[in-house]
């Protein structure tokens, strides 16, 4: 008689979850299990052994616990913005430890810092900060988890002066294979919390975060918007400003192709645009100054002024609350002409494409350096970020967004550095990419010590190194 493993060890778990946490564990069959598994991104279909909510620190503790007793992976999941990669490694023999409900931001204006837990999105945060005048680096999106965004990196509106949110860390509380709720900071447990700057959720699931402050109260921000038919001559514009702009600035340059939704403004239903938006951290005069030359090529729309700092986390109008998504992204060591010419080819007026939108980040700046101190990934060695993105309401839909995101990454890739950013990187790559070779050795070998058996299951998984130099999920 064969014995399939996989049914035995969910069985096991169903028995040993049921009803722990008061019910906040969902295991394939509970009434709660089909709303429990579902990721911010809805395209992504997770069927994990079981999904469990707590609320604490020591129930995160129960759970890892439970789960290595029965032979069962812990992947911790804030919001599931970053699901995909994770899904695709299948998830039967998976604990999926939902952190939303460990939700809290208080800002210590004394340290200079914020304290979160765990699940705790980007929006309460600025918030904490700025009733202190202060901004925290946080990304496009209000709802995004701070811990993933932060752990993979983080390229926020003030990222070319203030580089990644993984360096403004200043110390992570996490919840490590054996059970034991660890602090990772500058004095305690240095080699972790080097790691997980950039590791991901590759060592334990992060119960609380602290991130500076910075003493920023208000930007010079805002979008400038043109048809999409005018795309030509503003990304040559920009692409050739943007890699020596300075380090006060920081834009994103969009071609959009916005759906008649209803959740949108009227004026921008159903059109198609090329937005540029971003903030620079300087006087008025100076904004006007650095955005001079793109203002010169007639944008139909310019909201470009000063404005509270807490504003921007709704600058780029991310969607909120979730969406199925279909994407591809690629990091770009330059962007040429010939490689405005192939962008313009894969989404531009004369395109057919699925695309909502195909984005470019500026990176550079702070970004680009070495960060003293900093963790495994403390800079992003590439002058632009390209993500391609699209509605995937139904499978068919679904694998046409990925095909259209994909074709412009081939359309990009004379220009590809060969490196990926994980965030942005919503299917599965090999994840030595996202690191240089330098680290890659001290990285997998800090996993064989912190997770000996690879009980934690990460959206881009860093394997363990053996003593043979070999290496395992
Ligand atoms: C609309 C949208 C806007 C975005 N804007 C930006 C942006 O401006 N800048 C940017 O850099 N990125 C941006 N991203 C990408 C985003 O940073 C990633 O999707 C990130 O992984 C989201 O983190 P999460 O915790 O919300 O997602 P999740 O899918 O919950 O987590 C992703 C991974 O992070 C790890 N993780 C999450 N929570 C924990 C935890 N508590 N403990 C340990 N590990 C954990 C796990 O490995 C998990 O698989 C955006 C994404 C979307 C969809």
């Amino acid at each position: 008689m064969t014995i399939d493993l996989d049914t035995q060890r969910t069985a096991t778990a169903a028995d040993t979850f049921r009803g722990l946490l008061d019910g906040r564990v969902h295991v394939p069959g509970d009434p709660g299990y089909d709303a429990a598994r579902v990721a911010w991104n809805f395209a992504v279909d997770q069927r994990p052994a079981a999904v469990a909510v707590p609320r604490t620190a020591a129930e995160v503790a129960t759970v890892v616990r439970l789960a290595a007793e029965c032979g069962l992976r812990v992947a911790p999941q804030s919001t599931g913005h970053n699901a995909g990669p994770l899904a695709a490694q299948g998830l039967a023999d998976v604990v999926i430890v939902r952190t939303s409900e460990m939700s809290s931001a208080i800002a210590d204006p004394v340290r200079g810092i914020v304290r979160v837990e765990g699940g705790t999105i980007w929006e309460p945060a600025v918030d904490a900060a700025a009733a202190h005048g202060r901004a925290v680096l946080h990304g496009s999106s209000p709802d995004v988890g701070i811990a993933g965004y932060s752990l993979g990196g983080g390229i926020g509106w003030y990222a070319r002066r203030l580089g990644l949110a993984t360096n403004s860390l200043t110390a992570v509380e996490i919840v490590i294979a054996d059970g034991t709720l660890v602090r990772a900071d500058a004095e305690n447990n240095r080699e972790l919390f080097w790691a997980v700057r950039g590791g991901g959720g590759n060592f334990g699931v992060v119960t609380a975060l602290e991130f500076k402050m910075f003493d920023i109260q208000t930007a010079y921000a805002g979008m400038l918007m043109w048809n999409l038919k005018d795309i030509e001559p503003v990304l040559r514009d920009w692409a050739a400003w943007a890699p020596g702009a300075p380090d006060e600035v920081t834009t994103s340059f969009r071609a959009m192709r916005l759906p008649e939704m209803p959740d949108l403004p009227e004026f921008l239903r159903g059109q198609e645009l090329v937005v540029i938006d971003g903030a620079v951290l300087g006087s008025d005069e100076r904004g006007e100054e650095l955005l001079a030359g793109l203002r010169a090529l007639h944008p139909f729309m310019d909201t470009f002024a000063r404005v509270p700092a807490k504003s921007l986390v709704r600058l780029h109008m991310d969607p909120e609350g979730g969406a199925p998504f279909a994407s591809d992204s690629v990091m770009l060591g330059s962007f040429p002409d010939a490689a405005v010419d192939a962008f313009i080819g894969a989404v531009g007026p004369d395109a057919t494409t699925s695309l909502l939108m195909a984005e470019l980040r500026q990176l550079g700046g702070a970004l680009g350096r070495p960060h003293e101190g900093g963790g495994v990934l403390n800079r992003l060695d590439a002058q632009f970020l390209s993500f391609g993105g699209g509605i995937a309401a139904t499978p068919e839909m679904g694998a046409q967004a990925h095909a259209d995101a994909v074709r412009l990454s081939e359309a990009l890739a004379p220009f590809d550095n060969g490196r990926q950013y994980a965030n942005f990187a919503e299917n599965p790559v090999d994840a030595r990419s996202i690191y240089g070779a330098d680290v890659w050795t001290q990285l997998t070998g800090i996993r064989s010590a912190v997770d000996p058996h690879g009980l934690f299951a990460a959206n881009h998984r860093v394997p363990r190194l053996h003593e043979d130099g070999a290496t395992t999920a």
